[in-house]
């Protein structure tokens, strides 16, 4: 596939907030090569092996994890990018990055957070990701952050298109490295945003489902479901149920990504630079209208039969109550946190609650567990349903 004159190019980076400072001696990558190699050697991208996706702590080895899924979302990405003549190195440091701010516990520990720093902005999991990799992750002598290209960073402040009204932690990091909050992001940008919903939307299916909290036949009351249903059963009729419903997911992933290409195909025709899309008024790589209204329905479905399932609603209010007894112990107590942690508290407002909320975020679910056994005794432990 040649490449697209709308892609990326590595070769013309914006640059990164602290230049020459990349030791370009360590193998011939480019910069989005550097990028991606940055990131999966982080720490907090290891992390994500333990935290929720959608469900809390699995105690089954074949649930995803944070870190399954944003392999998933890469490997989507990647497909699409190549396809599109895109940077493909680009997409996948977006799709593996774009995750990394969740705390413990999914958006149950978001909320918990949120409320804790209610006083002192709020929390906010795709602020963090920017700021867990401008200025949490710091593993180089020179400099905070891993200190990624101006691309990967623009790519994931507005994974969900242009920013009107940034989060405190954005506006922050905005202000040091500006980003055009305002404008639309890279193509690559907007293929890793519509890989995670293809992800996530699949494998959600087929985690519900082995889970035992989504069923077959309420799947089929979807018509686009049930008529991949059917070209399952025609093409594999004897087949084990379990093979066919892994096929049921794959065609899927297939017939949504083949609709994002056809549909960003005609969006980007007459398009002939990367300064017209950020001006568009619109997303230009993404699903096609039709698809769209399909896929907010599998969503509309998804969130009363799984997402707010009365048995994940009641693993998100005990995950919930952790997090504010590690708020509040980590409050109270600041050497809990360890040294280098405790040693670095502001002592001011905002300051210091955001210090301790980062510690926080930056926990796996494992380890937000362990450490309120090991401070409360007994008080919750296993939050695992499935
Ligand atoms: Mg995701």
């Amino acid at each position: 596939m040649s490449r697209s004159p709308l892609a990326a190019d590595p070769a013309r980076s914006r640059g990164r907030e602290f230049p020459g400072t990349s030791d370009e001696t360590r193998g011939p990558r480019s910069a989005f090569q550097r990028d991606r190699d940055r990131i999966i050697h982080s720490i907090a991208f290891r992390r994500l092996r333990s935290k929720t996706q959608v469900f809390v702590a699995p105690e089954g080895d074949h649930y995803r994890t944070r870190l399954t899924h944003s392999l998933e979302v890469a490997q989507i990405g990647r497909v699409i990018a190549r396809a599109l003549g895109l940077d493909e190195d680009l997409t996948e440091a977006l799709c593996l990055a774009h995750d990394i701010g969740h705390p413990p516990f999914g958006h149950a520990g978001e909320d918990a957070l949120d409320n804790a720093l209610t006083e002192h902005g709020g929390f906010d999991h795709n602020a963090q990701t920017l700021r867990t990799l401008m200025r949490l992750e710091s593993p180089y002598c020179t400099h905070e952050g891993l200190n990624l290209s101006w691309e990967v960073l623009e790519g994931l402040a507005k994974h969900n298109g242009p920013v009107e009204a940034p989060h405190w932690a954005l506006a922050e990091l905005d202000a040091a490295f500006p980003l055009d909050l305002g404008t639309w992001p890279s193509l690559e940008a907007q293929v890793a945003a519509v890989a995670d919903d293809i992800a996530y939307d699949n494998h959600d299916i087929d985690d519900g489902l082995r889970a035992g909290f989504l069923e077959l036949d309420d799947l089929l009351t979807l018509d686009f479901i049930a008529d991949q249903w059917r070209e399952v059963e025609r093409r594999f009729p004897h087949a084990p149920r379990d093979r066919q419903l892994r096929e049921l997911v794959r065609g899927q992933i297939g017939w949504m990504v083949n609709d994002v290409l056809a549909h960003t195909r005609a969006s980007t025709k007459g398009i002939e630079d990367r300064a017209q899309i950020a001006v568009s008024d619109r997303a230009l790589a993404g699903f096609s209208p039709a698809m769209h209204a399909a896929e907010r329905r599998l969503k509309a479905f998804m969130y009363a039969k799984l997402y707010y399932h009365p048995e994940q609603t009641a693993t998100a209010e005990k995950a919930n109550t952790v997090i504010v007894q590690l708020w509040d112990a980590y409050c109270e107590d600041p050497s809990r946190m360890g040294s280098r942690w405790a040693d670095s508290l502001p002592a001011e407002e905002p300051h210091r609650s955001r210090h301790i909320a980062d510690y926080i975020a930056g926990m796996s679910d494992q380890y937000a567990l362990e450490r309120v056994r090991e401070f409360f005794g007994d008080a919750p432990g296993d939050l695992s349903n499935v």
